[in-house]
């Protein structure tokens, strides 16, 4: 998608701060962070919600959680824990159409979420 931000991040046409990429998934650090850890793990496929998911793209998802889990245990944060976030369309406040998991930890979460 040409005019997806996050394509054009993975596809290197705009710069972020890459934490890990692969053939697969690419993560990098939010640019607004909400906590001390905040960073956001996206597939290289253009996939646009969550209700978009597809059979085939099961194993993608796993490496997207998989991914997640190996930054959290890297930046030492997995034993306090930490929130992994989908956000899906208006009401979940949805701003980019890519699906994209934030990673999110280094201080107390709260809940509910608002
Ligand atoms: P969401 O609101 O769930 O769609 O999350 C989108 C996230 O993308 C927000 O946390 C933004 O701060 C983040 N974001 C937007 N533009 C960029 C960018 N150029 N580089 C890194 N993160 C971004
Ligand atoms: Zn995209």
């Amino acid at each position: 998608m040409s005019d997806c931000l996050f394509c054009k991040i993975a596809g290197g046409k705009i710069p972020s701060t890459i934490v890990y990429e692969d053939e697969s998934v690419i993560a990098f650090e939010d640019i607004n962070p909400q906590a001390p850890v905040h960073v956001l793990v996206i597939p290289r496929k253009h996939i646009p919600t969550t209700l978009d998911i597809k059979e085939e793209d099961h194993p993608l998802i796993g490496l997207m959680f998989r991914t997640a889990q190996r930054i959290a245990e890297d930046r030492g944060i997995a034993q306090r824990g930490f929130r992994l976030v989908m956000n899906t369309n208006p009401d979940a406040g949805q701003s980019v159409y890519h699906i994209h998991l934030h990673l999110l930890g280094g201080r107390r979460m709260h809940w509910p979420p608002g």
